[in-house]
């Protein structure tokens, strides 16, 4: 197992997971895991064969006999699906809306386990976020971070994405759907959202994303030739 190399980074929707997943790597040299890429791709493409996201079976023969590549490409994970990228279609908000289906069903999410650990034991340093990778998915990794921060900070942050986007989306409106993802990550019976006992808290509410990577440097050197 190649645990050793592995940086995991959970954490609930909207706290800059992604953002400083990618920075790190790059400041590492490592490769980066989107893992909600992962579930969102499942999804999206049970979507677009009209498959009951309700009917666990109907799932898992979708998981069982679809094609899913996941491709590091720079600094994004590149998804396919029988050949058709969902790289960007996975963003849409309805795919956003209906993850929890999939993210829910234990035997689906056994299934996504193990393909990022494929994913992983493909390269030497790996940098994965999500809501289970130091709990479930990497338990060895060497340092694992979990990020917080308030809910009206990560809906503001939310609502300048969609602007950059040329979107206009109330607060109350995208604050209301994070709280209402946390809940269902939080509650789910399996891989439920939560911090390792081994992991590093870092809140990032009043620290932007170049900040938080140098605080997680400086705890990977400070522990480089040690245990925590
Ligand atoms: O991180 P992102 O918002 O792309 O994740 C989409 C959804 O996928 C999350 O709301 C969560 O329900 C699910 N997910 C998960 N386990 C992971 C990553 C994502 O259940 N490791």
């Amino acid at each position: 197992m190649r645990d050793a190399w592995v940086i995991t980074i959970d954490g609930p929707a909207g706290v800059g997971k992604s953002t400083v997943a990618r920075m790190l790597s790059e400041r590492l040299g490592a490769v980066f895991l989107d893992t909600g890429a992962m579930y969102r791709t499942v999804t999206a493409a049970a979507m677009d064969k009209g498959v009951d996201l309700e009917d666990v079976e109907a799932l898992l023969s979708l998981i069982d006999s679809t094609a899913f590549r996941f491709e590091h490409d720079g600094p994004v994970l590149r998804t396919r699906a029988d050949g058709k990228d969902y790289t960007q279609r996975i963003r849409e908000p309805e795919v956003t809306e209906n993850v929890r289906h999939v993210a829910c069903q234990g035997p689906l999410r056994g299934r996504l386990v193990r393909m990022q650990q494929d994913f992983a034991n493909r390269f030497s340093k790996v940098v994965t976020e999500g809501r289970d990778q130091g709990t479930v998915v990497f338990p060895d990794a060497k340092w694992k971070f979990f990020l917080e921060a308030d809910p009206e900070e990560r809906a503001r942050r939310r609502q300048k994405d969609f602007a950059a986007a040329g979107k206009a989306v109330a607060l109350e409106e995208l604050k209301k759907h994070i709280l209402s993802r946390d809940a269902s990550d939080i509650n789910r019976s399996v891989g439920p959202l939560a911090a390792a006992a081994d992991a590093i808290h870092i809140d990032t509410t009043r620290v932007d994303a170049e900040g938080v990577v140098e605080i997680m440097i400086r705890r990977i050197e400070e522990t480089k030739n040690g245990g925590h």
